[in-house]
């Protein structure tokens, strides 16, 4: 009889065991995505709710070309179940870690490449595919489909029903950002319509919504170049040639080539702040994706139309 128990003890305990070590413990363990930008974090954050971790890379503010990880974060990187990056060169200072994570083995997704980007037209960076997506909404939509399906293949224990109607509602409001958007961008005249910025950020936007990139303070796809004398000088010729009146600037880009250029051109130019490729911290008017898009888009609109007066 004592045996008898002492057998079923030590059964219950290895049951328990069992229970720690690969129950509960193991489910919280598959559950963490890691993602590099702000911008994608919210989204995913949109996207996942509840049903996993989701740990991002990148702080409010901060520049997405050349942002760096910690040790830590790059072990956090490394031992993730999933991780979703936007990819064509854009993170150049985080790559090289999704590329270590992918040759351990863990599941790598490159948003970027799953949109159909286009190709920079111009400036050092001709030729190559253009990161910067997610100013065009309907480009978000593709990326939210191709996300939900890339965590539920990879997380299998989410709930892929909540995951999909969570997708959905999220898809819903990104249509109804484009519609506004749209609004907003038709009260500006149609020869209105041309964009100055920091560096090369705006072309999906453009290709959306009927702009023309007459040119950038940096003129590249990336914040790391920087602008030769000759560069600076066709710029205020765009400038004054086009009757610019606005130009645009990253809220975490320093403003002061732009003061240079508004100051050459010899015409009175206003510069204006856009949050164009991170998110603002909490409080700020880009707390979240959607609302640095409704921001970005009434700035554009406001300057623009100003301008048209
Ligand atoms: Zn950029």
């Amino acid at each position: 009889m004592r045996a008898k128990l002492a057998s079923a003890v030590a059964a219950l305990t290895l049951c328990v065991t069992l229970l720690s070590g690969c129950g509960p413990m193991a489910n919280n363990d598959s559950s963490r995505i890691v993602v590099t930008t702000n911008i994608l974090g919210d989204i995913v954050g949109a996207i996942v709710g509840d049903e996993a971790d989701v740990a991002v890379l990148m702080k409010p503010n901060a520049d997405p070309h050349s942002f760096a990880i910690s040790a830590q974060e790059a072990h956090a990187l490394q031992t993730a179940n999933l991780v979703i990056f936007n990819g064509l060169r854009l993170e150049e200072g985080v790559l090289h870690h999704v590329e270590a994570a992918s040759r351990e083995g863990v599941p790598t997704f490159e948003v970027g490449a799953a949109v159909d980007p286009i190709e920079y037209t111009s400036g050092d960076t001709a030729g190559q595919a253009d990161p910067h997506f997610w100013t065009d909404p309907t480009r978000v939509v593709r990326a939210v489909e191709r996300i939900t399906d890339q965590v539920i293949e990879h997380l299998p224990h989410v709930d892929a029903n909540t995951l999909r109607q969570r997708a959905a509602s999220y898809a819903k409001e990104l249509t109804a950002l484009d519609a506004l958007m749209e609004q907003l961008f038709q009260a500006i005249p149609e020869t209105k319509r041309k964009l100055i910025t920091n560096h090369h950020v705006f072309a999906y936007l453009a290709q959306r919504y009927g702009f023309t990139v007459m040119g950038a303070i940096v003129p590249s796809g990336t914040t790391l170049a920087s602008p030769s004398a000759s560069d600076l000088a066709s710029l205020v010729g765009a400038i004054s040639d086009n009757g610019i009146s606005t130009i645009f600037v990253d809220t975490s880009q320093p403003d002061r080539l732009a003061r240079v250029l508004a100051d050459s051109a010899g015409i009175d130019v206003d510069i204006r702040s856009l949050y164009s490729e991170s998110l603002g911290g909490p409080g700020s008017p880009a707390d979240t994706y959607l609302n640095m898009m409704r921001f970005n888009a009434s700035q554009i609109s406001d300057g623009l139309r100003a301008a048209a007066r």
